[in-house]
């Protein structure tokens, strides 16, 4: 039987994962993300197919960020009839964001509708709406972590823990017939050691090839422990001087571990007890999530629920779905912290927030994030001396922090302490001669060319083969 690879999208940029795996006549999906970037690019990448829906005969879907589940919706609408394996937590995580990202689009369309009438141009449709979306999820099957599961016709899947956002997996697909048997893993996204809430990477056993993200090959991050004594630092200067201090977060993983860390500062009262303001509605539902599943959270949070602290339920904080609540805040003056989407500042309720907050000197920007250039949150990041919010000018007066510590990813010395854990993890039912195959080779996807070649030239380093494959390049393993 013959195993072949597409790299579908997410190859020589972060956005948009896509892989098609073919072993014989049967067609595994790793992953359908959102390729994210300018309306007409976005509109394009979304809608070209160099495959066909119809055909394919199993789905594994590694976790619920928008860049790997996004353009399921789509796919669906396209005649994709099969079922999509993934943990019941990511099915749950997968359900809000697509939604979410349904009526993301829906607005979208008709800003650019009422130009596009204007200007007689065509007219735009959004990729899917939000109803469309919230019935992706019927064709998802949960798997269980660490259990192996038959997909297709000689191929078996096993969701390992990535570590990287709750739910999240590492998919180690065995393909296996009368005349071979090969084990791919796929490793994008991996999460890092020590990260709040999760559990650590679990190691993928006996590889042949791999495919992994690469989004931080040739950077260090600081490290984790770092973000919470920053996080007391900056946010305890701001509030001392009667001043507010506005988070704009992520909703899903950053905002709930800003949170579990603002719990830990609060309980040793290493910050002032004030008003902790969680203002999003999709923010709030996710972690009503992380409420629900547990199971998938590390032992020390877990622990900590079953002694009655958990940190999704401080009394200081409060969850905000209503509008009428959160303009509320506008007017209340007292020193507090509000986090609130969207992450990069450039929609969301963030917005009404910097545009009421930024001019006073006592107040404080506190960036927890990647900003994209030319967002809004760039130019804050930035500090430029005034910045343009619902098409006004505000002068820039209040402090900017912005705190590098956090992130989901693993870097460029996690990723190569990952491959030489695989290296060495072999399996129990291979002959001592079979065990030259370990991890032949390694596909390097999910980054920005040179961070790809940076860790490339690392592995090589240690004697580990690499490639980087351009989109829609097919490769034969064998
Ligand atoms: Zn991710
Ligand atoms: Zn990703």
């Amino acid at each position: 039987m013959s195993v072949k690879i597409k790299f579908l999208g997410g190859a020589k940029t972060v956005t948009g994962s896509s892989h098609l795996v073919t072993a014989g006549r049967t067609e595994i999906l790793l992953d359908a993300g959102l390729f994210q970037g300018h309306r007409d690019a976005f509109y394009e990448i979304n809608t070209t197919f160099h495959y066909n829906p119809r055909t394919i005969n199993a789905m594994v879907l590694s976790h619920a960020h928008i860049d790997h589940c996004g353009n399921i919706p789509n796919l669906i609408k396209r005649g994709l009839r099969c079922k999509i394996y993934t943990t019941s937590a990511t099915k749950d995580l997968a359900d809000l964001m697509l939604v979410d990202s349904g009526k993301i689009q829906e607005e979208d369309v008709k800003y650019v509708n009422k130009i596009n009438r204007r200007l007689n141009l065509p007219l735009r449709k959004a990729l899917y709406t939000a109803k469309e979306a919230s019935r992706a999820t019927k064709i998802f099957r949960s798997i269980s972590y660490n259990q192996k599961f038959c997909i297709a016709k000689d191929v078996y899947a096993t969701i390992l823990d990535a570590g990287h956002i709750l739910g999240s997996g590492i998919v180690v697909l065995d393909i296996k017939d009368a005349e071979r048997s090969l084990r791919l893993g796929y490793a994008v996204d991996l999460g890092r050691k020590n990260l709040p809430l999760l559990n650590d990477p679990v190691i993928p056993k006996g590889l042949d090839y791999l495919i992994m993200e690469s989004t931080y090959g040739g950077r260090l991050h600081r490290p984790i422990e770092e973000a919470q004594s920053r996080l007391r630092e900056a946010t305890s200067r701001a509030l001392k001087r009667g001043g507010k201090v506005i988070i704009p977060s992520f909703t899903l993983e950053r905002t709930q571990e800003v949170i579990y860390f603002l719990n830990e500062l609060l309980k040793e009262k290493l910050i002032p007890s004030v008003p902790i303001y969680v203002d999003s509605p999709l923010a709030t539902n996710i972690t009503d999530l992380f409420n629900f599943h547990l199971d998938f959270l590390d032992e020390k949070t877990r622990q900590d629920i079953n002694r009655g602290n958990n940190p999704f339920e401080l009394l200081n904080l409060r969850f905000i779905r209503e509008q009428r609540e959160s303009k509320a805040l506008n007017t209340d003056r007292r020193p507090m912290i509000i986090i609130a989407g969207s992450g990069m500042c450039e929609s969301g309720r963030v917005l009404h927030h910097l545009q009421n907050n930024i001019e006073d000197s006592r107040n404080m920007v506190l960036v927890v994030g990647y900003m994209a250039k030319d967002t809004l949150g760039r130019k804050i990041v930035e500090k430029n001396p005034f910045v343009r919010i619902f098409g006004v000018e505000y002068e820039l007066n209040a402090e900017v922090v912005v705190i590098n510590s956090f992130s989901g990813h693993a870097d460029q010395a996690e990723l190569l302490d990952f491959v030489s854990q695989c290296l060495s993890a072999k399996r129990q039912d291979l002959s001592a001669g079979q065990e030259d195959r370990l991890l032949k080779r390694i596909f390097l996807v999910h980054g920005e060319v040179e961070q790809s070649l940076s860790l490339s030239a690392k592995l090589a380093e240690k004697g580990v083969q690499s490639y980087i494959p351009d989109k829609d390049e097919e490769l034969l393993l064998n």
